[in-house]
C-alpha cells in the first residue's frame, strides 16, 4: 500500500534514457565563440572515448589579466602557435583553462564531443596519449608557483564534468610528465593532482534533490488542502491535513542515482496551531522509520530527519502520515534528499 505506482514510471524513464546528470556543464567557449581558425587538415574522429584526463600547463606567463577577452586571445596566441610553428592541423590539447577561469575549446569538435558524452577527437598534446587522453592546457607556469583559485576551481569543475560525462573515476586524472619526459604540469601542480582527484571525486559524489509539494516526486490525496498562509513555506504553498487514524499519507518519491546512504530532511512552515508529533515516515531498505517531529517549531529551513540506506532508482522516500496523536494540522511542504 505504501509503495505507490508513481515512482514505477521514472524507474522506466531512467532505464530508457540518459543518466541523471550529476554534475552541471561549466560555460565552454567554442572554437567559434573566441575565433579560431579552420584546421588545416582533416581531424581525426575517434568512435573510442577517453580513459584518462591529462593535465597540462601552457608554460606560458603567469599573467594577471583574469578577463574572458585574455582567455580568447590566449587560445588564439595558442592555435597560432601550434600550426604555424609546430605545423599541426589545429590546436593541440582539446581544451585550455585561463587563469581568469574561463574554459574555451581547443581542437575542433572537442565539445561537441564531450556535451555528447561519446567519441573524441584525436589531438596532439602527449604522444602516444592523443587518442585516449583528454588534454587540458592550464594557462600559466607552475613550476613553483601554484595555480590561482579561479583557474584551480573551475578545473574541478571541468575535470569533474568530463568524468560524468564519459563515466571517468576521479582517479583517472594524471599530469602530462606520467606519460611523456616533461616537466609539464611544473612540480607545484603536478604535487596538487592527489587533491584534484579528491576535490573532482567529492563533486562527482554531491547529488541532492529537493521535492516541494508542487513538484512531479509529489501525492496527496485530495484531503490535503493548499495553503499560502505561512510566510515560512518552502515555493508557493504548502499542503495540510486534519489527523485521521487512517492511511492517507503524502508521499515524496525521487529516482536516486546509487544505491547507499542519504540524508533526508523535511521544510515546513511553523505555527503553534500545527501538529507537534506529525510522523515521517522514512522508506529505507531497511524498512519503514517513523520520526515525528514538532510542526510548531524550526519552521522556515531544513530540519534532518536522519540519515538512512535506500536502494538507487525510483523510490518513495517519505510520506507525512496523518496517523498522529496530535490534534492539529499536520504539514506537508518540501523534502530534500542528499547523497552522503
Ligand atoms: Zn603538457
Amino acid at each position: 500500500m505504501l509503495l505507490g505506482v508513481g515512482g514505477a514510471a521514472g524507474g522506466l524513464e531512467l532505464l530508457s534514457g540518459a543518466p541523471a546528470l550529476a554534475v552541471p556543464a561549466p560555460t565552454i567557449a567554442s572554437c567559434a565563440t573566441w575565433g579560431a581558425r579552420n584546421p588545416s587538415d582533416a581531424l581525426t574522429i575517434l568512435g573510442n572515448n577517453p580513459n584518462k584526463i591529462l593535465i597540462h600547463h601552457t608554460a606560458t606567463a603567469n599573467s594577471t589579466d583574469y578577463t574572458l577577452a585574455h582567455a580568447y586571445a590566449l587560445s588564439r596566441s595558442i592555435q597560432n602557435y601550434h600550426m604555424d610553428s609546430n605545423g599541426w592541423s589545429d590546436t593541440g590539447q582539446h581544451f585550455t583553462v585561463s587563469r581568469g577561469g574561463f574554459i574555451t575549446e581547443g581542437r575542433h569538435n572537442s565539445l561537441s564531443k564531450l556535451t555528447a558524452g561519446s567519441g573524441m577527437v584525436q589531438g596532439a598534446h602527449c604522444p602516444g596519449q592523443n587518442d585516449q587522453a583528454i588534454g587540458i592546457e592550464n594557462e600559466g607556469t607552475y613550476t613553483s608557483l601554484t595555480p590561482p583559485a579561479a583557474l584551480y576551481n573551475k578545473l574541478v569543475d571541468f575535470c569533474a564534468y568530463i568524468a560524468d560525462q564519459y563515466n571517468l573515476p576521479a582517479t583517472a586524472i594524471y599530469g602530462h610528465r606520467d606519460f611523456h619526459a616533461t616537466s609539464c604540469p611544473g612540480d607545484a601542480f603536478y604535487a596538487m593532482l592527489p587533491q584534484l582527484r579528491s576535490d573532482v571525486a567529492a563533486k562527482l559524489n554531491a547529488w541532492s534533490t529537493i521535492i516541494d509539494n508542487t513538484s512531479a516526486g509529489f501525492r496527496a490525496s485530495s484531503a490535503w488542502l493548499t495553503s499560502t498562509y505561512s510566510s515560512q513555506r518552502y515555493g508557493a504553498d504548502y499542503r495540510y491535513a486534519t489527523p485521521i487514524a487512517a492511511g492517507d499519507a503524502a508521499y515524496y518519491s525521487a529516482t536516486l542515482p546509487s544505491s547507499g546512504n542519504y540524508k533526508v530532511e523535511t521544510w515546513y512552515p511553523a505555527n503553534t496551531g500545527y501538529n507537534a508529533v506529525t510522523p515521517f515516515v522514512v522508506f529505507s531498505s531497511a524498512g519503514s522509520t517513523t520520526v515525528n517531529v514538532n510542526q510548531q517549531a524550526n519552521g522556515g529551513k531544513w530540519v534532518s530527519l536522519g540519515t538512512h540506506a535506500f536502494s538507487s532508482g525510483a523510490r518513495d522516500i517519505v510520506a507525512v502520515s496523518r496517523w498522529t496523536s496530535g490534534t492539529q494540522y499536520v504539514i506537508a511542504d518540501a523534502v530534500r534528499v542528499t547523497r552522503v
